[in-house]
C-alpha cells in the first residue's frame, strides 16, 4: 500500500479521535438540565429555550443538543457564554435593547 496514502489515513483517523474527544468534553462541561421534568407542546418535548418541536422547528431547522435545548439555542446560548465573559462590562439590558433594534430594522416581529 502506499505509505503517503497510509500515513492520510492515520491522520485522518487521529483528527477524528480529537474531534470525538473535544466534543464530548463539550458535552460533560455543559450543566445538565435544571430539571429532569421535561417541558411537552402538542405531545412533544420541546426546547427548554424558545418552545420549537420536532413537528415546529427553528428557522433554519434547528437538531437537538440536549434533550430538550435545541441546537439553534445552544449556538446561541454559546455566543452569550462568550460575550459575557470576553466583554469589558456586559450589559445584557442594552444588548437586548440592540437585539430589539435590529429586529425592527429588519422589519420582524
Ligand atoms: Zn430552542
Ligand atoms: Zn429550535
Amino acid at each position: 500500500m502506499n505509505t503517503a496514502l497510509v500515513i492520510d489515513n492515520q491522520i485522518r483517523r487521529a483528527v477524528g479521535r480529537l474531534k470525538d474527544r473535544l466534543e464530548e468534553r463539550r458535552r460533560r462541561s455543559r450543566p445538565p438540565a435544571a430539571a429532569a421534568i421535561l417541558r411537552m407542546r402538542d405531545g412533544l418535548v420541546c426546547c427548554r429555550v424558545c418552545s420549537c418541536t420536532e413537528r415546529q422547528p427553528c428557522e433554519p431547522p434547528c437538531g437537538w443538543d440536549q434533550v430538550d435545548l435545541c441546537t439553534g439555542c445552544a449556538a446561541t446560548v454559546d455566543a452569550l457564554v462568550e460575550w459575557v465573559t470576553g466583554a469589558h462590562r456586559p450589559n445584557k439590558a442594552a444588548l437586548f435593547r440592540e437585539v430589539s433594534n435590529q429586529v425592527k430594522t429588519e422589519g420582524r416581529v
